[in-house]
């Protein structure tokens, strides 16, 4: 039976808790690392978490009155509750590595004026929750692009300035006509209103110029990120070799501070993370030498499980069986093809247009070598069911150039702006090999490892051949599928790919 309070009680739990008499409630109006020990009593109290909570502000002064007044409900109220959380998370999860209950200490960071190259190091962050600028429906700043100290500070700082300058201005001075250009090829559809259609041309000229901005463009990302995480996110930043890095970790542990200041009280640059980046770096360098690079296919599976549909049907069948996989496996291989088939088919023909494979499809997995535009790769990198190991941006694999700037008769201006962009990497890369990343456009392509499970292939392909995306990863999704269905045809039907052209990504 649910415990009961008394009135008193009632009164001080219920700016906290969204009711006292039910199992189920929310908490609310509790600094994060409070909530944090509140769930962490569980694992060590016989009390309920209400009770809990009245134990840890019972030695507080508390006015009653005021409590019941929801606006005037003030976190000083707390200040025992919070020294206690301090010290619980000191003594568990700091002190034994009971990790787990920073989990529950949630902070919302707003990270504003960041460069797309650091974005993508904060990003690459699997549990977390990002939502970033999009370069579709927002007309970047000319203005604003990240000054990276050590280049200004040497003689090659008018020379990155310029660059990044000549791209951004391009990139503005050409919205308005390449906008015109696409309204004029495009007429409105039947159905679309002129304000409709005015905002679908605005949003591809965006795609189209979108290639031309410096990885140095500042953007701005809202995260949603749980306290172990964070730890973990702040020092991946202080170690890392980008002075920008290092700055952005600096300023989110100040700020962090102040919600969730002892979960991350100890996060710091980790010489492990950067010597072995170093080491490794050398390493590679050293035993790859005088072998080039040779061209490769933009997708290629170059990893997938040989005995893909067995391998299915077996996951799926043990999940509602009692024996061993090895036996299951027996069996199995003396189905007939047709019998397999059906129990494919059993498993995900019933999904609706939004309901994801079951997860029998998470034991297979396919890895692919990618060639892919950072402005894409922007967007890819996004997806965090996946394992990816992407490679330092470089002008080495050449640039991709939408056909819209060679229709347009701006293929010269293009051409020019990526030329310049070659050669100011080129020159800055002598003297500041990871910097000079900053002054490559999105056009700029870079390779990139991925290790998906089947299960994620469906949503990837699915979300990301969809007529709503970018052209450019719109292609990348469809030759994974294609790779796909060249080794596991059977699997890659029930896979959702839109193999369509459109010239407008919204109707
Ligand atoms: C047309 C389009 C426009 C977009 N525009 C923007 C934009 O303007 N700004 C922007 O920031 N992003 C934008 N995105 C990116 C988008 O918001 C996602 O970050 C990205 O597509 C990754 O998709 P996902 O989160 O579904 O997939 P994954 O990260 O691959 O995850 C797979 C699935 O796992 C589940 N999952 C994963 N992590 C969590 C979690 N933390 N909580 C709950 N469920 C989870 C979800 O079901 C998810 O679909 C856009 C994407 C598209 C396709």
């Amino acid at each position: 039976m649910t415990e009961q309070f008394t009135p008193d009680e009632n009164a001080v739990l219920r700016p906290y808790v969204t009711n006292t008499e039910r199992p189920v409630f929310a908490l609310r109006n509790l600094p994060e690392e409070v909530v944090a020990v509140l769930f962490a009593y569980y694992s060590r109290s016989r009390d309920s978490l209400r009770r809990n909570l009245l134990k840890l502000i019972q030695d507080n002064d508390l006015d009653l009155e005021r409590r019941l007044a929801w606006a005037d409900v003030g976190q000083d109220d707390l200040s025992l509750a919070k020294r206690k959380a301090k010290d619980f998370h000191e003594k568990w999860v700091v002190g034994y590595g009971h990790a787990s209950v920073a989990e529950h200490a949630v902070a919302h960071l707003a990270v504003e004026d960041v460069s797309i190259v650091a974005s993508k190091v904060l990003e690459d962050t699997r549990l977390a929750s990002f939502t970033e600028k999009s370069t579709r429906y927002v007309v970047f700043d000319r203005d604003k692009f990240y000054r990276e100290p050590r280049i200004i500070a040497s003689p090659l700082a008018a020379l990155y300035e310029d660059t990044c300058r000549f791209l951004l201005d391009t990139y503005a001075r050409l919205m308005e006509p390449v906008t015109a250009a696409i309204r004029t090829e495009t007429p409105r559809g039947e159905r679309q209103t002129d304000r409709a259609h005015d905002a679908a041309c605005r949003a591809k000229a965006c795609d189209v110029l979108r290639y031309l901005l410096p990885a140095s463009t500042l953007t701005n990302i809202g995260m949603t990120i749980n306290g172990r995480l964070l730890e973990h996110l702040i020092t991946k930043l202080l170690s890392h070799p980008l002075t920008e890095c290092h700055r952005i970790g600096t300023a989110l542990k100040a700020e962090a501070e102040q919600v969730i200041p002892t979960l991350i009280k100890y996060a710091a640059a980790n010489a492990y993370l950067r010597e072995t980046g170093e080491a490794m770096e050398s390493l590679a360098r050293e035993r790859l030498a005088g072998m080039a690079p040779v061209e490769a296919r933009a997708v290629s599976l170059v990893r997938y499980p040989e005995d893909a549909e067995n391998a299915l049907v077996a996951a799926i069948l043990y999940g509602y069986s009692a024996h061993p996989l090895t036996q299951i496996d027996e069996r199995v291989r003396r189905l007939s093809g047709e019998e397999k088939a059906r129990i494919i088919d059993e498993y995900l023909r019933r999904r609706g247009p939004h309901d994801p494979p079951l997860r029998a499809l998470e034991h297979l997995t396919y890895t692919f070598d990618i060639l892919v535009d950072f402005g894409a790769f922007r967007d890819i990198q996004r997806h965090r069911m996946v394992t990816q190991t992407p490679q330092a941006s470089t002008a080495l694999h050449g640039y991709s150039s939408p056909p819209e700037m060679a229709r347009y008769g701006y293929a010269d201006l293009f051409g020019e702006c990526m030329d310049r962009a070659t050669s100011a990497y080129g020159t800055i890369a002598r003297d500041f090999p990871r910097e000079a990343q900053y002054v490559l456009p999105l056009a700029f392509r870079k390779r990139v490892l991925f290790t998906w499970n089947l299960r994620e292939i469906h949503h990837f392909v699915q979300l990301r051949s969809g007529r709503q995306g970018h052209v450019s990863y719109r292609e990348i999704a469809q030759q994974v599928w294609r790779e796909l269905e060249r080794v596991h045809p059977l699997l890659a039907t029930y896979i959702r790919a839109d193999l369509n052209d459109y010239s407008l990504a919204r109707s």
